[in-house]
This record gives structure tokens, C-alpha cells and sequence, in this order.
């Protein structure tokens, strides 16, 4: 077995798995069921700061997004794709498949959206029907403002999609500040549940939207409509994964108890970034660091893979490299979530420091 420092799945603590071992009972038929889905979609709404209803899904992260990108194009739609990194353009495919005529607003993959710029490129071109931006760009771990750009997008009627799953609960996100429509989180990241499960926060504007669509929605799972009316009809679109939405719950009630989460996150991260360049490693970002996440450039003549395996071979730790376009060219700790205390974070830099040491001499 090996310490989990990776971003996403992370560390799973022992009243979530327990939770998930609990007897069940027919989710589509016990009323005491509907009310717990519906609690447990409060509690997210609660933390994520918006009155919005949540759904939760059975599906990965991936699913939420596609979710969202599905319940809102029609065929001929324009969608602003807000690309600073791998997921930021992986939204383009999802727009795409569902008919949308996507643009691109391109910006540098080592930093955060900047806001001037973005806000010149908006006054003259806003004539788009959402637009899809991620808060934590994993492979590269850059953070981008997604409130101020949410704020915005609202001023020209432009709806939003946020892809959230890797920042939220580790970094600070109030949706209805933002004014963001459909916010988009997973169960394997800062929430620290295993994966199983996306949850997707819809505004009014957003159901409004997808009502007065003139096309269907070309989807049954991707469709969040299909949830409409499900507590009042008492009637799941689809068999609830109850132990899964168990596991969810205790999740997300250890990361409401845990008051200090975004000041622990800012601390290891701030800690990371500095131990990371205190061996001589350089970090892949120039600004934008997100707390749940860094990610280390490996030097010249080093090979991703053989720092991964020394790390679990030598430490029986597991962090990890990256994909896309940045694939061999960066390793990446993961320190959100459970993975987010000072010992993991500490034995892990210990650990690469050492790994390192012992590579290029
Ligand atoms: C992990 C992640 C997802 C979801 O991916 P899954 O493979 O479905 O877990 C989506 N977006 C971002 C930014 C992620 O880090």
C-alpha cells in the first residue's frame, strides 16, 4: 500500500469508508432516502456559498462536465472556451459534441487568467451563450479567478460553467458571489470521498436555459433535466448509488467540521512551493498557484517515471506525473483534502528531496 499524495483520488479517511459499508435500503423507493439525497445536495449548496440546487450524479467528475456542456448547447450555439490549460481546452470537445460553434479565449498555460485582458477581449466579443472555465487546471495546477470572470461573463448575459473539482473545499469558491451557473465538483478530489461521484450546482438562469431550449437535450444521463421535480414526483431518473452518496455525506460533514481547511491548504501549499524551490526544483507556474495542488518541472537528463517509482520503490509514497502536453514533463504532489496535513506533506518532500538527491549526483 502506498500513501496517497496524489491530486485526485486522495486519502479517504475511516468514517467515509465505513459510511459506504452501511446496510441499504430501495433508494427508489424509501421516502427517507429522497430526503437524504436532497440534505446531502443542501449541504454542498451550503458549502459552496450559493442558494442554487445541487444534483449529484453517478458518474465521475467527467460526467458533471459533460453534464452541464450537454444540458445547455443546442446545435449552432457560440461557447466562449476559456483555455489556460489541459482541462481549460478539454471543455471544447464536450461543446463540440453537442453542436456548439466554440471559441477560444487563449492565454498563457503557466498563468492565471489575467483580468485586464480578459476583460478587453470580453468588450469586444461577448455575443456567446456560456462559457466554460475551470478554478484548478490540474495538470498544471494554475488557479485561475473564476468569480471575477464569472462576475464578468454575467454582466454581458453570458452563462457560465465552472469546472471546479480540484479546487473546491481545498480553495475558497462562492458560487453565488461569482454569479456562476453550473459549478461542477467530484468526490476524489479536496472532498476526499473515493471516486464514484459529480455534483453540479444549477442556477435559475441555467434551468431556464435549458427549458427553453428549442432542440431536446441529445442525452438521458448527461441531462440534468431529467432530475427536475424528482423530490416532489419522489422518482430518481436513474437507481441512486446509495453507498457511494453515504460516503459523500460523511465526506462532506468532515469538511464542514473542519473550519481551518482553506487557512491548512494555503499553509502546505505555501510550504510545498517553498521546499520544492529550496532543493533547486523550479515549479511549473509563474503566478497562480493553486493550494491543492503543486507541480514541480523536472529537470533536464531526469526522468518522470523513475522519480514515481523511486518514490513509491524507496518511500511507498505515490504522487504523480502528468498528461497531455505536459506528459514527462512534470511530477505533481497532490496535498488537498485528507492529503492536506502537515506529517504527509513533510514525509513527502522529505522523500523527494531525497529521490532527487540520489538522481543527480
Ligand atoms: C479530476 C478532475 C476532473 C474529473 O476527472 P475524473 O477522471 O472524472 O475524476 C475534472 N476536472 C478537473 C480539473 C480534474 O482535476
Amino acid at each position: 500500500m502506498y500513501k496517497l499524495m496524489t491530486p485526485g483520488p486522495t486519502q479517504v479517511r475511516e468514517n467515509v469508508r465505513m459510511a459506504r459499508s452501511q446496510v441499504c435500503t430501495n433508494p427508489d423507493l424509501d421516502s427517507e432516502f429522497y430526503d437524504y439525497y436532497k440534505e446531502t445536495c443542501e449541504l454542498i449548496s451550503g458549502l459552496l456559498e450559493t442558494r442554487n440546487e445541487t444534483l449529484i450524479l453517478d458518474g465521475e467528475g467527467i460526467l458533471g462536465l459533460e453534464a452541464a456542456c450537454a444540458s445547455l448547447t443546442e446545435p449552432g450555439d457560440s461557447v466562449l472556451v476559456i483555455d489556460n490549460g489541459v482541462y481549460g481546452r478539454g471543455f471544447a470537445d464536450f461543446a463540440a459534441m453537442y453542436g456548439a460553434k466554440v471559441t477560444f479565449y487563449k492565454a498563457s498555460y503557466t498563468k492565471a487568467i489575467d483580468m485586464d485582458e480578459f476583460r478587453a477581449f470580453l468588450k469586444k466579443n461577448h455575443n456567446f451563450k456560456y462559457a466554460s472555465l475551470v478554478h484548478c487546471d490540474t495538470p498544471s495546477g494554475v488557479l485561475n479567478p473564476v468569480e471575477e470572470i464569472g462576475q464578468e461573463l454575467h454582466k454581458y448575459g453570458i452563462l457560465s460553467i465552472v469546472d471546479s473539482v480540484s479546487a473546491m473545499f481545498g480553495e475558497p469558491l462562492c458560487v453565488d458571489a461569482g454569479r456562476l451557473d453550473l459549478v461542477c465538483g467530484g468526490s476524489q478530489k479536496a472532498l476526499s470521498a473515493p471516486p464514484g461521484l459529480a455534483f453540479v450546482t444549477v442556477s435559475e438562469a441555467a434551468k431556464k436555459a435549458m427549458e427553453n431550449r428549442k432542440t431536446p437535450i441529445a442525452s438521458f444521463y448527461a441531462n440534468l433535466l431529467v432530475f427536475k421535480d424528482y423530490y416532489k414526483n419522489q422518482w430518481f431518473p436513474y437507481t441512486m448509488p446509495i453507498s457511494d452518496i453515504y460516503g459523500l455525506r460523511t465526506a462532506l460533514e468532515n469538511v464542514k467540521a473542519d473550519t481551518d481547511r482553506y487557512k491548512r491548504h494555503a499553509r502546505l501549499g505555501e510550504l510545498t512551493r517553498q521546499r520544492v524551490r529550496h532543493m533547486g526544483l523550479s515549479l511549473y507556474l509563474e503566478n497562480g498557484y493553486s493550494n491543492t495542488v503543486t507541480v514541480i518541472r523536472v529537470p533536464e537528463g531526469v526522468n518522470a517515471s523513475e522519480i514515481l517509482e523511486a518514490m513509491k520503490r524507496e518511500h511507498h509514497i505515490m504522487i504523480a506525473g502528468s498528461f497531455d502536453v505536459l506528459s514527462g514533463q512534470v511530477i505533481r504532489i497532490g496535498h488537498m483534502g485528507e492529503n492536506a496535513n502537515e506529517k504527509d506533506v513533510t514525509e513527502t518532500l522529505d522523500a523527494l528531496e531525497a529521490v532527487m538527491t540520489a538522481y543527480i549526483k
